[in-house]
């Protein structure tokens, strides 16, 4: 860990890997309705779809992590960070211990580039310590101990109380002018 840069902690659902994308492709193969983001705005996951029981069971379905879509630009912007920042993918992996080894897997397969030792998988994240926390969950954010990110998604339409990005792209922008502040 090279201690003059600042560090991110970057949470993989709903941010790096996009597990909205996932549920509804998983949902309309097995029932046959495609059941769109902006019928979900606002609405814990699992509550958003007519069986509100089916996420709850993909999440322990085996390959169910291991297949999720990348988030557009994720990679890219990863790399981009990674130019100034020490990245920490952060993921609270153990409320489904099964899909442990789909995770590490699935980061070897897309980022390749980062180390085990940039890897948590842990249970809650009050405990990470790093500078930002980008994150899809505010019950991630609220107690963390860095500068909060919410990373936007159709449950967390409704909070407005952490600095919200859109897109990959837009935490670039924040990174540029947290850059030029610096400087
Ligand atoms: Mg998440």
């Amino acid at each position: 860990m090279n201690k003059d840069r600042k560090t991110i902690a970057i949470d993989m659902d709903g941010v790096l890997a996009d597990i909205e994308v996932q549920f509804m492709d998983w949902y309309e193969s097995e029932y046959g309705i495609r059941v769109r983001a902006d019928e979900r705005l606002g609405v814990p996951e699992p509550e958003g779809f007519p069986d509100q029981n089916a996420i709850k069971r993909y999440v322990y379905t085996p390959g169910f992590f291991r297949t999720i879509p990348l988030m557009e630009g994720a990679v890219e912007a990863v790399r981009t960070l990674m130019e100034d920042y020490e990245i920490f993918i952060v993921s609270a992996a153990m409320e489904f211990p099964q899909c442990l080894s789909e995770k590490m897997e699935w980061l070897q397969e897309h980022f390749p580039f980062i180390s085990w030792k940039n890897i948590i998988f842990c249970g809650d994240k009050r405990v990470i310590a790093t500078d930002y926390m980008i994150d899809d969950h505010c019950k991630n954010l609220d107690f963390c101990m860095g500068k909060p990110i919410l990373f936007h998604a159709s449950h967390n339409v409704n909070q407005h109380h952490h600095l919200r990005v859109r897109s990959w792209n837009e935490v670039l922008d924040i990174f540029e002018k947290e850059n030029a502040a610096k400087a």
